[in-house]
């Protein structure tokens, strides 16, 4: 390869889009989830739902981290793991990512969870594949949460074990300000996706998501109608850190034995990968102009790079239409 012939296949690299999200990916991760069957936390299953995810985040080049702990649950304690898989940006300020991957025990039916469990952790483990082959200006944190279901009822503390443990833990170490925002990704499998604007998640990035969503033609599953929803973005919310919700509660199967691969489709998975991949522009670099703000400097390392690239580019092209003028 020569010089120019070189510089010529990084500028394209460098200028590349990001890949897609692939539903098809998707898909398959949520049909292996549903196969191992119920996966509440301090199962077995869950432990073979995490084999899973390990493997899947080795597989895309992606390290994780696991956090395990013992939480008391109205069912005695509890052995619960976080999977943290974490994707190196240009800065080391993080964008989190959420969702959970446990399943709510049912002991009167099987619970398999195809969308309430299943479609975020599989949503997760295709967006690793993703944004693993992007340029992060944040760090990306993919965060597998346990533990979000009640063991018995959601009242109390029986409920979201992993997010509270998790924001304690980042509490405690001096991490939490590192995290400039989550993005929690809950239920969205439903074939019928309604996804109402959650009124307890950070207004601006609720704007920046819906409005990526009209961009992409998808305010038919993102819908300006409002809710308010209590899941893992609370704890998060409650130590300071702007977080967004993305679920769809209105979901008949909710709960239910019917919660099963029939009443979730990978069109649903398509539309909200779509929809965050769109919007993350969007959402970096309105953090980033906050952590400059603070302070710490570097804000164009990115952009000189993209800048680089293109004119590499345009320069070959100028050559090789000179070339062919010849
Ligand atoms: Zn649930």
């Amino acid at each position: 390869m020569t010089k120019a012939v070189l510089a010529f296949v990084l500028a394209v690299q460098a200028a590349a889009p990001p890949p897609k999200f692939d539903s098809g990916r998707a898909w398959e991760h949520l049909r292996q989830l549903v196969a191992i069957g119920p996966r509440p936390a301090g199962s077995p299953a869950i432990e073979q739902t995490r084999s899973y995810i390990k493997a899947q985040l080795t597989a895309a080049g992606v390290s994780f981290a696991e956090q395990a702990w013992d939480d008391d649950t109205p069912l005695g304690r509890v052995h619960m793991v976080n999977v943290i898989g974490t994707i190196p940006g240009a800065r080391k300020e993080r964008l989190v990512i959420a969702g959970h991957y446990d399943t709510k025990l049912f002991r009167q039916f099987r619970f398999v969870g195809a969308s309430d469990g299943g479609s975020s952790a599989a949503f997760l483990i295709e967006l690793a594949r993703v944004l693993k082959a992007r340029k992060n200006p944040l760090t990306i944190e993919l965060l597998f949460l346990d533990g979000e279901e009640a063991v018995v009822e959601w009242e109390g503390n029986d409920h979201t074990y992993g997010s509270r443990h998790y924001v304690d833990v980042a509490k405690r170490d001096g991490s939490l300000a590192s995290i400039k925002a989550l993005v929690l990704i809950d239920m969205i499998g439903d074939r019928d996706l309604r996804i109402r604007r959650d009124t307890n998640s950070s207004r601006w990035l609720t704007e920046i998501i819906w409005n990526a969503a009209r961009r992409l033609e998808l305010d038919t599953a993102f819908v300006a109608e409002t809710t308010r929803v209590e899941d893992d973005h609370v704890p998060f919310l409650q130590a300071g850190v702007p977080s967004v919700d993305i679920i769809d509660l209105d979901y008949e199967p909710w709960h239910t034995a019917k919660d099963t691969l029939d009443a979730v489709s990978a069109r649903s998975l398509q539309i909200v990968g779509d929809v965050v991949l769109a919007a993350l522009p969007d959402i970096e670099a309105r953090l980033i102009k906050g952590v400059t703000l603070t302070g710490r400097g570097g804000k164009h390392k990115q952009d000189y790079r993209l800048v680089k690239a293109k004119k590499h580019l345009r320069r070959h092209q100028q050559r090789l239409k000179q070339s062919a003028a010849h």
